[in-house]
């Protein structure tokens, strides 16, 4: 597995680098924003470990600049800044998970094995998971062969998030994904939105399949 490691400490690098090559990884370290792009650009990465607050482009920064989907590396993000809003802006720009510093190494390998575990982004037509039947094409969806008669709105929720199994999508990413323009939504109507998907689900007897991360937001695992 090949890892890029970007944090501006010397010593936290250092330290870093050390423990994921003995565990394994081959790593290339980059010590600010601008170097990161750099090997982003240049090389491809199962994972990418990366600190926010960098020298020259923050992280932020660099995950914007990331191509989405295809051959995207997994980005794990290393911060101190631990409010919930720096966690939801980092998942919104496309980050897969999130951890505070301080944190110990052993948790590090955990969530990155945990991040290789996930399921890769399918763009098949039909979307099978836990009984639910996701049929793209045909706009129809059903839990153990029964109909599920979901809104336009649920429908796409409910694909977006048997699509992108295992990951964590905040309000406000939803929103921009599936709510589009609409004028009337806003992230109340996210909640009534999942509630109603839920509610739906539960009816046909598929209860708990759609997971909420407190503070950040859904997924189906
Ligand atoms: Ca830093």
């Amino acid at each position: 597995m090949k890892l890029l490691l970007v944090e501006d400490s010397q010593r936290l690098r250092d330290t870093l680098a050390r423990g994921l090559r003995a565990a394994g990884f081959t790593v290339d370290v980059a010590a600010d924003g601008v170097e990161a792009n750099g090997f982003l650009a240049g090389f491809d990465y199962d994972f990418v470990l990366l600190d926010l607050g960098l020298p020259r482009m923050d992280g932020l920064s660099v995950l914007r600049a990331m191509p989405a989907g295809g051959a995207r590396p997994r980005v794990l993000v290393l911060s101190a800044r631990d409010q919930v809003n720096d966690r939801v802006e980092a998942l919104n720009a496309g980050a897969d998970d999130y951890l505070v510093k301080p944190f110990a190494f052993e948790e590090v390998l955990a969530r990155l094995h945990a991040l290789a575990r996930r399921p890769a982004e399918t763009r098949a037509d039909v979307l099978e998971h836990a009984g639910i039947k996701l049929d793209a094409r045909a706009h129809e969806a059903s839990f153990n062969g029964q109909r599920l008669n979901l809104t336009p709105r649920e429908f796409a929720l409910l694909e977006l998030l048997l699509r992108h199994r295992g990951r964590v999508f905040a309000r406000a990413a939803i929103l921009e994904r599936i709510a589009g323009s609409e004028s009337d939504a806003s992230d109340r109507s996210i909640e009534v939105l999942v509630f109603g998907l839920r509610r739906k689900l539960s009816e046909a007897g598929c209860e708990d399949v759609v997971e909420n991360r407190r503070g950040a937001g859904y997924l189906i695992r």
